[in-house]
């Protein structure tokens, strides 16, 4: 067996799907806190100026969360400053932005205070999950988030809401889309600018995905401001991503290199690879703007930084060597 020619497949547009779709790069925090291995800080800086120089616009960049809770992010203060002046320097033309997660308060000050213009915060459509990674109760931890991002908005910061457990819980099983619409009116409401919905264990399947969009949109939740966040566990993440594409989403959450498992659902595969998504939007004809060779690239290096292979299929295929 070869890889194809030119490492891309044959554009063939599909009817009813967007000419472009704004890729949110999550494997610098979602990808490395979820990785056994902790990575020196300045291979950090380089995987996310690698990450930049690939065509990539909007890279979390890590979190500011309390060390002792992802000891692999604990450099935050260090690593940001290392990469601030991507997001000035706007390299592609396109605007490129580097946002970071913020737990509270105290994590919103030291973002802020180190130049950072877009923050992130993490909320749960669970009473379980809530109480597991927060240790507060749904209502509980929305109202936590409320001063993080009143304070973020008036300072003219972009706020993204995380949503974790829109499909499913590993303590409560299926998660009804009524409980997900409304965390997410909540969210909005607050002042969120967008939203990421995350199938958080990976057990969405795409009628689910249609399901959740639709009523979404009934209870009048812009589209625009919706993201989704899938996890490969089941191997559903591009059925879903293709689901919610069909709906009108255009920001789509991916991992370079499929970076990071999941701590909540035991097995090696997590994160809807970056790679494997740039596939499938450059075989539907949809622009990312991405480089697919550049990015396969860093993703091949950076697992030589962890000592592992990647899992994503499509870096595998197109880094195999005869
Ligand atoms: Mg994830």
């Amino acid at each position: 067996m070869t890889t194809p020619a030119l490492g891309l497949p044959m554009a063939v547009p599909a009817d009813g799907l967007p000419a472009r779709v704004r890729i949110h790069e999550v494997g610098a925090r979602d990808g490395l806190q979820n990785e056994q291995v902790t990575v020196p800080t300045e291979t950090k800086a380089e995987f996310i100026r690698r990450l930049a120089a690939a065509g990539l616009t909007s890279i979390e960049a890590t979190s500011f969360v309390h060390p002792r809770w992802v000891p692999q992010l604990a450099d935050a203060e260090q690593l940001f400053p290392l990469v601030r002046e991507l997001a000035d320097d706007n390299l592609s033309g396109k605007g490129l932005h580097l946002p970071v997660l913020v737990p509270n308060e105290r994590g919103l000050d030291r973002a802020l205070g180190l130049g950072a213009t877009r923050i992130a915060v993490f909320a749960s459509a669970t009473e379980s999950f809530a109480k597991a990674n927060l240790n507060r109760t749904v209502d509980e931890a929305l109202a936590m988030f409320e001063p993080v991002v009143a304070r973020a908005r008036a300072q003219d910061a972009h706020v993204r809401g995380y949503l974790s457990m829109c499909f499913g819980d590993p303590w409560e099983g299926p998660v009804p889309v009524s409980q997900v619409v409304r965390v997410c009116r909540a969210l909005l409401d607050m002042g969120c600018d967008e939203l990421s919905l995350g199938d958080t264990i990976g057990v969405a399947t795409p009628g689910h995905v249609s399901r959740l969009l639709g009523a979404l949109a009934e209870a009048g939740i812009p589209v625009a401001a919706t993201g989704v966040h899938f996890h490969d566990t089941y191997g559903q993440a591009l059925a879903n991503t293709l689901a919610a594409l069909q709906h009108g989403v255009t920001t789509v959450d991916a991992s370079a290199g499929g970076l990071g498992g999941c701590p909540y659902a035991k097995s090696a595969t997590g994160n809807l690879a970056t790679e494997d998504l740039v596939w499938m939007l450059t075989g539907l004809g949809i622009d990312t703007g991405v480089d697919l060779g550049l990015l396969t690239a860093t993703s091949v290096w950076m697992a030589e930084q962890l000592g592992r292979p990647s899992p994503s299929r499509t870096v595998r295929a197109l880094s195999h060597k005869e």
